[in-house]
């Protein structure tokens, strides 16, 4: 695959597309609308809205793969929840007319649990809670084959765009394809430049940054391990896979996800790491979980080989893992 590949055009396609779509709820939201799924955690129309587009357009284009996203519609389709749906279907009916409640439904529901040879994993908004706060979330769409991911796609669109300019432009499409490298794009997925991490040898001059929910990582080891590696500069809170991509642009060192204690038990889905990933990876980062294995997409929806996250722009990698464990 190059990024001239179906799949590649696709993929920025259904990401544009989805992130106008996140966009413009976004700006009329009043009041933050969501849903709580049975594991408490939000799910608003956007989710399933950006959902449905992106299904929608992955299954007419290859329709012999299969589709791990992280929604259902069974929530939308109780009929106490009707007029939600009818919201969703409004906002898909800007990108595709004629769209149906019904035929929204069976495009968010195109999506399974089987791990295939080949399939994509999507998560059509990481870090809702993020996107609920007016603050970063990430469109976030990978495609898995013989258990490698070789296509990630991130939209990030509240990210600004240069990382001189914070208060500057907003929207960032970041694309990698295995082996040929990463670039960033912006929103429309017109402009492009390559991306790389940065030369950083020297850990006392590292960046960190760390997920902004407590409950999703350990901060207080994340603070100690700092603290040893010299780091003295505080860690950047941020939502969703935004995180990979500030590594793969060289913005900051290190992202580490060191599971929170209050859910020790606690499993990464595959769909909030494989587009991250392989950007980060392609701009010549390392991820790797915090014992130091690869992250395994291929046992199922959890990563259950896996404990933890640890980006690292590959030179600080190795003392970080033994600092995590001194
Ligand atoms: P972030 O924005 O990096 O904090 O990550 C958002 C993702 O964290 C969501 O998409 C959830 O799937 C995931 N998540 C939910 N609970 C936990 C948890 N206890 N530990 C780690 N990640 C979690
Ligand atoms: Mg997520």
């Amino acid at each position: 695959m190059d990024e001239h590949s179906p799949e590649v055009a696709t993929a920025i396609e259904a990401a544009v597309k989805a992130s106008e779509l996140c966009q413009k709820i976004r700006k009329d939201l009043v009041g933050g609308e969501s849903i709580l799924k049975s594991d408490r955690s939000p799910v608003t129309i956007a989710d399933y809205g950006s959902q449905a587009i992106l299904c929608k357009l992955i299954r007419e284009r290859f329709p012999h793969d299969t589709i791990v996203a992280e929604e259902d519609s069974k929530e939308l389709r109780r009929p106490d929840r009707s007029k939600i749906l009818g919201q969703v279907t409004d906002y898909v009916n800007t990108f595709i007319p004629t769209a149906s409640s019904k035929e929204v439904c069976s495009w968010i529901d195109f999506s399974s649990n089987a791990i295939t040879e080949r399939f994509w994993t999507l998560d059509p908004i990481d870090g809702t809670k993020g996107f609920l706060r007016a603050d970063q979330y990430a469109i976030a769409l990978a495609l898995i084959e013989n258990k490698v991911v070789t296509l990630g796609i991130l939209a990030c669109p509240n990210l600004y765009v240069d990382m001189q300019q914070p208060l500057g432009e907003k929207g960032c499409l970041f694309v990698a394809v295995k082996g040929k490298g990463s670039i960033q794009m912006d929103l429309k997925g017109v402009s492009k430049r390559t991306i790389s991490v940065s030369k950083i040898k020297n850990s006392s001059e590292a960046t960190m940054t760390e997920s902004v929910e407590p409950d999703h990582a350990d901060h207080l080891f994340h603070q100690r391990l700092a603290k040893k590696l010299n780091i003295s500069k505080p860690s950047l809170r941020m939502d969703s896979q935004a995180k990979y991509g500030m590594v793969a642009r060289g913005e900051v060192t290190l992202y580490l996800r060191v599971p929170s204690p209050s859910e020790p038990g606690y499993r990464e889905n595959i769909w909030d790491h494989a587009a991250g990933s392989i950007i980060a990876e392609e701009a010549g980062g390392m991820v790797t979980d915090i014992l130091g294995h690869p992250l395994d997409f291929s046992c199922g929806i959890k990563m259950e080989k896996n404990h933890g996250v640890l980006v690292s722009n590959g030179i600080l990698h190795d003392m970080v893992l033994k600092a995590i464990h001194m």
